[in-house]
């Protein structure tokens, strides 16, 4: 998923890689990355720096990138829910950021001070401009340290980024299966005349490893599709149930929790 830099409810979005906006080619598409609690969206960006330029962002492509580069980062962009001047009042860091000092006050603690968001402008170009022009952006340095939406925080800034923060990319192959399988399987339903017993989606992989992912893939998914009406199940006894269902071959074209 890429956008422009623009705001959210202006910006161009598409689902194909493309350094820039189609006929404009002064206007960067840069990758995005979503918090896995909220949904929040974050643009994947490297910041290069320059003693003649003004900073400028870029597409970043190892988008995991972990490990405390200052190179890398992200924007966060937001009209209902900017980043506030004193996120302490407004209760936008987390707990274990900040402290009450002598005087009473809550005060940032000295080794994530470097690590706050910082206000940025930047243009469509990618550039850095004066406040006010451009639009308005709060840069956080990789790793990701916390969702500045829902608060989450990662105590363990070294590990890998792609556990905090989702993109369509990394979640193409799991979302495939999901489909071509949900599909398979669906089409095994509406074929006559064929055995039940013979009604089968068989999957090759390549390693142990996987292949135990994958079984447990399908047990979520891939019975879903037999249904065919809303599931009647509580939303709380559905995967449960029908992951610990036998299935019968003579059974008739329903879901295994329903039944
Ligand atoms: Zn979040």
């Amino acid at each position: 998923m890429y956008v422009s830099l623009d705001p959210p409810a202006d910006r161009y979005i598409t689902g194909k890689y493309q350094v820039s906006v189609p006929g404009r080619r002064d206007k960067v598409l840069l990758p995005l990355a979503f918090c896995r609690e909220c949904g929040q969206e974050y643009i994947v960006v490297a910041r290069s720096t320059s003693t003649t330029t003004a900073p400028s962002y870029a597409a970043r492509q190892d988008q995991d990138a972990g490990g405390g580069n200052d190179v890398n980062g992200y924007l966060y962009v937001s009209d209902d829910h900017p980043w506030p001047a004193d996120p302490i009042e407004a209760q936008r860091l987390p707990d274990s950021w900040w402290s009450v000092g002598d005087d009473g006050a809550g005060q940032v603690l000295s080794r994530f001070r470097d690590k706050l968001p910082q206000e940025k402008w930047i243009d469509a170009a990618g550039r850095e401009t004066a406040p006010g022009e451009g639009l308005r952006a709060w840069y956080v340095q990789a790793p990701f340290r916390f969702c500045l939406r829902c608060r989450t925080s990662y105590e363990e800034p070294r590990s890998k980024d792609f556990a905090k923060l989702a993109t369509f990319a990394a979640e193409g192959r799991s979302s495939a299966v999901t489909l071509v399988s949900g599909s398979v399987v669906h089409g095994l339903e509406s074929q006559h005349g064929l055995d039940p017993q013979a009604r089968k989606l068989l999957t090759f992989v390549d390693n142990r490893q996987d292949a135990s992912l994958q079984a447990g893939h399908f047990n979520d998914f891939a019975r879903w599709p037999r249904c065919g009406r809303p599931c009647t199940a509580p939303p709380n006894r559905r995967v449960r149930r029908a992951c610990a269902t036998t299935p019968s071959p003579n059974a008739s074209p329903r879901c295994w929790t329903c039944r």
